[in-house]
């Protein structure tokens, strides 16, 4: 299966596929997942699962930093087939229940479909089933700081990409999941490295800066993107580089 599970941090695994990843935060024999892929890379998060030596039983619950279908993908599989909690924002809600959806509208992609890299990209979306993600018949929030949940992790509501984008803040792993507030490599990014997600990608382009200051101010080894290897250093190093590609673009 071509995933590939690396330990980033000590109990903390990024799980890449071709184009997303997703975090398993172990903690003895109970995992934390932290998003879910696409719709269509459900055997690839189970098969990272087993890599980690776990199953979908072992899932203690799932935690979204978006809802946006490359990150909700087996979330209401999980919610129904495993009976897994399933937790976001209280201001993601609306995006996962589907009330109200924020993502890029299929005619701004249409829009852009003449660069090969936003074609090619969208052919394999389709075939990953971005279309048809199952949003959440129900959904849980984030009740409590830190979560009581294997890895203790910290909500930090990071808006912008989403307006209820968390990150979540891992202080015993010295580890930051950051979700798609910043990442390392993406297919229609010009450049690797630290950066935004291409504009038509973000809901609100101002307050993604705004949330990078957020980040900039946490302590961690390690940021771990939705988008992109891991990036070694601390979150103030990695959002010099995003500001300094942001002034760039
Ligand atoms: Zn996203």
């Amino acid at each position: 299966m071509d995933v590939d599970v690396r330990e980033v941090a000590p109990g903390v695994w990024q799980a890449r596929a071709k184009h997303v990843a997703w975090v398993l935060v172990v903690d003895g024999e109970e995992v934390t997942l932290v998003d879910t892929g696409y719709p269509g890379d459900r055997e690839r998060v189970i098969a990272s699962l087993e890599k980690v030596g776990r199953s979908p039983a072992d899932v203690a619950a799932v935690i979204l930093t978006h809802a946006h279908p490359d990150h909700l993908g087996s979330a209401e599989y999980f919610r129904t087939e495993v009976g897994t909690p399933v937790l976001v924002h209280e201001r993601e809600v609306p995006n996962a229940t589907g009330t109200r959806i924020e993502q890029v509208s299929v005619a701004t992609l249409l829009a852009r479909v003449w660069r090969p890299d936003v074609a090619v990209w969208m052919r394999d979306i389709v075939a990953l089933k971005a279309a048809r993600v199952d949003r959440l018949g129900s959904v849980e929030t984030f009740a409590a700081d830190p979560l009581d949940l294997p890895g203790r992790p910290r909500p930090v509501h990071t808006p912008g990409h989403t307006s209820g984008h968390a990150a979540f803040h891992l202080p015993d792993r010295g580890a930051l999941l950051v979700g798609d507030a910043l990442m390392t490599e993406h297919a229609l990014a010009r450049t690797p490295g630290p950066q935004l997600l291409p504009s038509f990608f973000n809901h609100d382009g101002e307050a993604a800066l705004a949330s990078l200051e957020t980040l900039s101010r946490l302590e961690a080894d390690v940021l771990v993107p939705g988008h992109g290897p891991a990036f070694q250093g601390s979150p103030g190093d990695a959002v010099a580089a995003a500001l300094a590609a942001a002034s760039r673009a």
